[in-house]
């Protein structure tokens, strides 16, 4: 079943029982000064479950555009972490509670194809409540799961947050066992890859403060009604639907992957496992590159630009490391040019702005590419030589000076310094490194208050002006001509 079919089908079982079908919000979260980027579909409807807005309608359903940075190392090395991903929800605000959305999510899963479901195996899904919560248990009996596939777990697993303050609650979630080739028998609490997660029902009543981690928070208070939020990832539903063995692998990414191998010469899967912590590194980088060039699309497709900090330093660091990925797979050439049309074709039936949009996007992405490859090839050979230096002289740590010579001087992003120095068996002095940004941090704020206060000599700028005249930035419109 396609991405677009299992996304229609949801949004008709929910509609057909009450729900207003909602926009997905756009990535950046704007609402939110704790957020960066939507990180699940309850985020546009923090105001209705904290009370602070009355909700227009009282069931919703979304396929909300997601984005989870912290997920990116698993990316390509699970197989079901993306940082895209879409996740289908229903959500009650007020409305019904455990004995609505239990019942409403166990029917789509469970009833055929031919009858408008997705037509799981009951007999492979396991559901898991939170430790005590009992009325959930009882429900998950009441449809027919029997009570050895119905796993109880703690706060780490089964108590939901966005991970900032907020409303919460205890959940439930369906996991698919997909078979003995993925791994250990026993259900989620043994393998997490053979029994994956795809859904999860969040039973929405408290709102928390000072959170720590997923297990260390404080409940403020209880919310002013009884609340369902679900999340299911489509990504993840399609690939078990479409009998894969990951979210790289489903109509929506492939693609991509496969123009990637073609360009790189790297033909994927040469060395076949169901289980993806057993793939080849030539695979985990396809599947980076799949995933990251995804997810650069949609990005500046919702308006982020490359950038420093914030969200455009994330967008800038996801687009280099795919184009790192490309390079370590021996192509060195511009390769979003190949790839990001490959992507725009995947995703611009389900959002047809990004064809509409593409020339927009494709400008900041190439030149994007293009100045990271220009950093590329001047870091590098220094980084190449002062790692090499560093191991001639028996030493095992590459100094912070250097990490930041690089990072100030060429700028060489730290992780990248970090990763290349780590897979050639280096490790970096980072706190030499933090040690010198704080102390080139103090000293920019020095000369901010000075410039404030006048009192900085700008008789150099005037010399340059006065000989060379203004100078235009065009690195917008043209890429350094280089010739390192
Ligand atoms: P996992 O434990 O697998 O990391 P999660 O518990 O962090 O998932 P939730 O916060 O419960 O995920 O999000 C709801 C659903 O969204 C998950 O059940 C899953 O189907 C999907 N999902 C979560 N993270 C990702 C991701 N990085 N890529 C794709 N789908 C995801
Ligand atoms: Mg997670
Ligand atoms: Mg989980
Ligand atoms: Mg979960």
């Amino acid at each position: 079943m396609k991405t677009a079919e299992i996304k229609r089908r949801y949004l008709a079982h929910f509609e057909a029982n009450g729900h207003t079908v909602v926009p997905s919000a756009p990535l950046p979260a704007i609402s939110d000064p704790n957020l960066l980027f939507i990180n699940a579909g309850m985020v546009q409807f923090v105001p209705y479950f904290l009370g602070q807005q009355k909700p227009p309608h009282a069931r919703a359903v979304s396929v909300q555009k997601c984005l989870r940075t912290p997920d990116i190392d698993e990316v390509g090395k699970t197989s079901r972490h993306g940082t895209f991903f879409q996740m289908n929800g229903n959500f009650s605000f007020g409305d019904y509670f455990k004995e609505g959305a239990i019942p409403l999510a166990w029917d789509l899963v469970t009833r055929s194809v031919e009858a408008g479901g997705f037509g799981l195996d009951p007999e492979r899904v396991w559901p898991t409540v939170y430790l005590d919560d009992d009325e959930a248990y009882e429900i998950w009996r009441s449809v027919g799961v029997p009570a050895e596939r119905i796993v109880r777990r703690g706060k780490q697993d089964n108590f939901w947050s966005m991970g900032i303050p907020g409303p919460a609650g205890p959940c439930s979630e369906l996991f698919y066992d997909r078979g003995p080739e993925y791994g250990r028998e026993g259900g989620p609490e043994v393998d997490e890859d053979r029994y994956m997660e795809f859904w999860n029902l969040v039973f929405m009543q408290y709102d928390i403060a000072d959170v720590r981690s997923k297990d260390e928070f404080r409940i403020v208070g209880e919310l002013p009604a009884k609340n369902i939020d679900t999340g299911m990832g489509l990504e993840r539903m399609a690939s078990i639907l479409q009998g894969v063995d990951n979210l790289y692998e489903i109509d929506e990414v492939r693609p991509i992957l496969d123009r990637a191998s073609e360009l790189t010469g790297k033909r994927y899967g040469a060395n076949p496992s169901h289980v993806a912590s057993e793939s080849h590194p030539d695979d985990v980088r396809l599947r980076v590159i799949a995933d990251h060039v995804r997810t650069a699309l949609m990005l500046i497709g919702d308006g982020v630009t490359p950038a420093n900090e914030g969200r455009g330093y994330v967008l800038r660091r996801i687009m280099r490391r795919a184009i790192r990925a490309v390079r370590l797979l021996g192509y060195q050439d511009r390769a979003l040019p190949e790839l990001l049309p490959v992507a725009r074709d995947c995703m611009a039936p389900s959002y047809p702005e990004l064809a509409t949009d593409f020339e927009r996007i494709s400008r900041y992405a190439y030149a994007e590419e293009d100045a990271f490859l220009a950093t590329l090839r001047a870091g590098t050979t220094i980084l190449d030589t002062a790692i090499a230096e560093t191991k001639s002289t028996g030493g095992s740590r590459l100094s912070g000076d250097k990490a930041f010579q690089l990072h100030d001087t060429y700028g060489f992003p730290i992780d990248l310094t970090l990763e290349i120095a780590a897979e050639q068996g280096l490790a970096v002095d980072d706190e030499g490194f933090r040690r010198l940004m704080a102390d080139q941090r103090s000293r920019a704020k020095a000369d901010a208050k000075a410039r404030k206060t006048g009192h900085v000599d700008l008789s150099a700028y005037r010399t340059v002006l006065d000989t060379g005249g203004p100078v235009e930035f065009t690195g917008y419109t043209e890429t350094r001509r280089e010739s390192r």
